[in-house]
């Protein structure tokens, strides 16, 4: 955009909020706008909302840590011993040994060498693409390229956006969504090319349909065409694989991923925090360059305490990795049962497909009357006439819970004719 092609007239304060407030409007009509049920008390498997009591559908509360006493207990703990905040970014002088011994705890869980804490893991695939891509590392004259599937999440595509601002040495291929071929057709177009660093980057897990990347595929292409594999585990990291450890255990790949991100925030506690994983030279480099990190606060000590007790927890034994694995079994035998469509595949995130928009918002509705809090997508964020509620299922709910849902599922399906 050059700036010779602003015509428009001055907009002026007033005129601005006039014009948001109509912009607001029109998504209010084309219900497209996000309203907010509060939770009025804890996260939970079942949780109070909208004056009753609700079976919690639509959580990253995977493992039901949100609030489980050991993670509330040991955040107690961090903050009567290590305090509220530090008042400071990390290379300042923001960093406590449970800093240290989280980034550990996460590497050696994920079998990496080293990983990096940010405050979060949209801070930190944007720490990765701004510092890492097209970096100066010593040569003058080169272009880097990105592969990327077209449905990663926000977070990797403005990481991408914004390192392709800062350095203009940057090309993206965005492929098509988990589609190896093209990955591997245009890898070896690009022979051609002279890339020096070639990424491959991927969700684990995607949020929307709940499927999984084949990373034995991707680990496999990656080596051929020497690029560096980075895979982002948000909603995989204690979900996936029999002992959580994410997609990589759930693909057989365990410890041959170049470079994982991933958050705290969701199944390892649900309060906040992100990190990137991988190798030490990679991770320590980071630490030098990364302005999330570098420029922005330390994660709090009771936060840190609670995931070093989530990863704890994960290790001492798989049950509460199981319980999630039988309760999503369970779930999706049972409504494919009661005769509603979902989308194959293994992932607690199971989207229950509806057709059109009005029917995902007005089962939605109804659900919430029926004690279920459960979230519709429709177009845009899904494609027309794929409008579908997103179940998210939690070691935290009890099989009665999950059959009080499908009889709710099954009362409001039938009224408006889904079943
Ligand atoms: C949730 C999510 C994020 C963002 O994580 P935060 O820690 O909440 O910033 C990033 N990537 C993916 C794939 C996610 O699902």
């Amino acid at each position: 955009m050059s700036q010779s092609k602003v015509k428009a007239k001055k907009m002026g304060v007033k005129s601005l909020y006039q014009n948001l407030d109509s912009e607001l409007n029109k998504s209010r009509e084309a219900k497209t706008y996000k309203y907010e049920v509060p939770v009025e008390g804890l996260q939970g498997g079942v949780v109070q909302a909208a004056g009753r009591s609700q079976v919690m559908l639509a959580s990253n509360n995977y493992l039901g840590l949100a609030n489980h006493p050991r993670i509330v207990e040991a955040a107690r703990k961090g903050l009567e011993k290590y305090g509220y905040g530090l008042a400071s970014v990390r290379f300042i002088c923001g960093t406590q040994n449970i800093h240290l011994e989280l980034e550990e705890r996460i590497a050696r869980f994920l079998g990496v060498e080293s990983a990096i804490l940010h405050s979060s893991c949209f801070a930190a695939n944007e720490a990765f693409f701004t510092a890492l891509v097209s970096a100066d590392l010593g040569e003058t004259d080169y272009r880097d390229v990105i592969y990327s599937d077209q449905l990663n999440h926000a977070s990797i595509i403005d990481g991408i956006r914004l390192s392709r601002i800062a350095v203009k040495t940057t090309d993206l291929r965005a492929y098509k969504h988990n589609d190896v071929e093209q990955l591997k057709s245009w890898l070896a177009e690009d022979q051609a090319k002279d890339y020096r660093l070639s990424v491959i980057v991927t969700d684990g897990v995607f949020s929307m349909e709940g499927e999984y990347a084949n990373l034995a595929d991707f680990v496999d292409i990656a080596k051929r065409n020497d690029a560096l594999l980075f895979v982002d585990e948000s909603h995989s990291t204690g979900v996936l694989g029999a002992t959580g450890r994410g997609t990589p255990e759930h693909c057989g790949v365990h410890g041959k991923i170049d470079v994982i991100s991933g958050t705290l925030g969701k199944a390892l506690g649900g309060a906040a925090g992100g990190f990137i994983a991988g190798k030490k030279v990679l991770v320590d480099y980071l630490r030098q360059k990364s302005r999330p990190y570098t420029f922005s606060n330390s994660l709090p000590p009771a936060i840190v305490c609670a995931a070093i007790e989530a990863i704890n927890m994960l290790e001492e034994d798989n049950s509460l990795v199981e319980k999630l694995h039988q309760n999503t079994d369970y779930f999706r035998k049972e409504v494919q049962r009661l005769g509603f469509t979902i989308l194959p595949g293994v992932h607690p995130i199971v989207p229950v497909m509806v057709g059109e928009a009005s029917i995902a918002q007005d089962m939605s509705n109804l659900l919430l009357d029926e004690g279920v809090y459960v979230r519709g997508l429709w177009y845009p964020v899904v494609p027309k006439g794929e409008a579908r509620l997103r179940v998210q299922i939690s070691a935290a709910h009890e099989v009665e819970d999950l059959d009080r849902a499908l009889s709710a599922f099954q009362k409001v399906g039938k009224k408006l004719g889904v079943v």
